[in-house]
């Protein structure tokens, strides 16, 4: 009888599960492990949201694996360490895990081999399971990496992905294996209020029922801010309680021009973890560098907090950024609004606001974060880096009645209609009624300070 280990990161499932697959032949035992290591909290990406909605997929894998007849183990501390003691304690002769595609990632995985090996035991890593196709499986000729999506995804859309595996039926687990109790959710007061919840079921339910009811209209209404008909699929996506792989797979069953959009939006996803794979230090530095100078001082500081707090004066951008707040999730159009008034209206440093978003997203992803902020800031891949979006004229044409805006921005709630997005164009009076500040800057102005920022004018 063999016995393995199978260490679960951002995969935190039991369909669609190739390490999972992989180690348990028949007659063999696994060990589900799960390692909270404090190193992943001091390289700032634990967050009270983040950790709550973990919380939330690790009970859900325990309570998977429980009804296939195991369980899930949980340690505590540096992830080498702990793995290292449970394969002894469990006499086990592989690891396995998923590959990661961050810098972080990939080191861990280099120090678990080394300790693994030195040890006797082998690790095996496979690819696929966090992203659709695996990072790096398709590369134009010339370069590691696809710089521009287009290509990208017309190459992404030709290869066959690996079918998607079946939950295993039985998970037998080696007895007297010892486990830490899982985590709770973090304290409430410490949370977005509206935090969804996490965990397989959770995930694979909302997959099931967005596409048999909204997938259809997905390409007509991926940018209606009010109508908040994209999937929400993200948090599940990033902790990988859901599996990429199994959403394109199911999505292009369904078939129809909604499912195919949606499938271009995760391969957005693989394409952002294959430019991070490439370049780990994409996560820190520019991508493609115009040498900003991005604006510091007490002033941008006031600007930088009053762009967190959603009292930019900007009804849309507001909005999102309580949206923010309040549900550590944030609609698509939003997040590239409240992105381009911090970084080209108000010209601050895209690290500024990513980190923000890092703070709070519970689909806060190191790759789909930093590099759709350099999208944004036009230091990434977009290939239009000044392009600037106009809040008025956006917020006018993704949330035409002001819906959106009067939803998380109360104290607007008495104006009607579109007028909402312009509440400074209010007689005198009228505006004085509503307790909501002038704009942080003319958009003229703040167009023409980064285009000289840019060399643009
Ligand atoms: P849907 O519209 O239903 O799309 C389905 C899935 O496709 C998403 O769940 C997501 O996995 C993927 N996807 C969609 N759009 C993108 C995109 N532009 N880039 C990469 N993947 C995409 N997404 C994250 O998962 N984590 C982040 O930290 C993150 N930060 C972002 C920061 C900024 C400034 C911007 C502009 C976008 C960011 N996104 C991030 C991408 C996108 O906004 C979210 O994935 C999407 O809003 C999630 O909602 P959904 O699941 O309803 O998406």
């Amino acid at each position: 009888m063999n016995v393995s280990v199978v260490l679960f990161t951002s995969d935190l499932r039991v369909h669609d599960h190739p390490p999972l697959r992989a180690a348990l032949g028949p007659g063999d035992e696994v060990v589900p492990l799960f390692v909270r290591d404090p190193a992943v909290d001091r390289a700032g990406f634990a967050a009270p949201n983040r950790l709550a909605f973990l919380a939330d997929c690790l009970a859900d894998l325990d309570a998977g694996l429980r009804e296939r007849g195991g369980r899930l183990v949980l340690r505590t501390g540096d992830l080498v360490e702990e793995v290292c003691a449970v394969v002894r304690e469990a006499d086990a002769d592989e690891v396995h895990m998923a590959a990661g595609g961050s810098a972080f990632a990939r080191d861990r995985e280099d120090r678990l081999r080394r300790g693994l090996e030195a040890d006797g035991r082998r690790l095996y890593v496979h690819d696929g399971v966090v992203t659709a196709l695996p990072a790096g499986a398709v590369t134009p000729s010339g370069s590691d990496h696809f710089a521009v999506f287009t290509p990208y995804f017309r190459r992404w859309s030709t290869e066959r992905l690996r079918e998607p595996l079946d939950a295993p039926r039985k998970v037998p687990v080696p007895k007297g294996i010892r486990s830490d109790p899982l985590p709770a959710r973090p304290d409430a007061a410490t949370l977005s209020p509206g935090l969804a919840a996490g965990g397989e079921s959770e995930g694979r339910k909302r997959l099931t029922a967005w596409l048999s009811r909204h997938a259809d209209a997905y390409e007509d209404r991926h940018d209606d801010l009010p109508g908040d008909a994209t999937s929400r699929l993200s948090p599940h996506l990033h902790f990988g309680a859901l599996s990429a792989a199994e959403a394109v797979d199911r999505a292009r069953s369904r078939g129809g021009a909604g499912a195919e959009a949606f499938v271009r939006q995760l391969c957005w996803r693989d394409f952002h973890h294959q430019v991070l794979a490439a370049r780990p230090e994409a996560a820190v530095q520019d991508y493609r560098t115009h040498d900003d100078r991005w604006r510091g001082g007490s002033e941008a500081e006031a600007d930088l907090k009053a762009w967190k707090e959603g009292r930019t004066g900007y009804p849309v951008v507001d909005a999102a950024m309580r949206q923010l707040a309040h549900e550590g999730w944030m609609h698509n159009r939003g997040r590239l609004l409240a992105a381009s008034f911090l970084t080209k209206t108000l010209y601050i440093d895209w690290r500024a606001g990513a980190r923000h978003f890092l703070d709070l997203l519970v689909d806060g992803d190191v790759a789909n974060n930093q590099l759709n902020w350099q999208w944004m800031a036009g230091t990434g891949t977009d290939s239009r880096p000044n392009r600037v979006l106009n809040p008025v004229l956006q917020g006018k044409r993704y949330d035409p009645d002001g819906v959106y805006v009067r939803r998380w921005v109360p104290e607007l709630a008495g104006i009607e209609g579109a007028a909402v997005h312009e509440p400074w164009k209010l007689p005198g009076l009228e505006r004085a009624r509503y307790d909501y500040p002038d704009p942080l800057v003319e958009l003229a102005d703040g167009l023409a300070r980064f285009r000289h920022a840019r060399g643009r004018d």
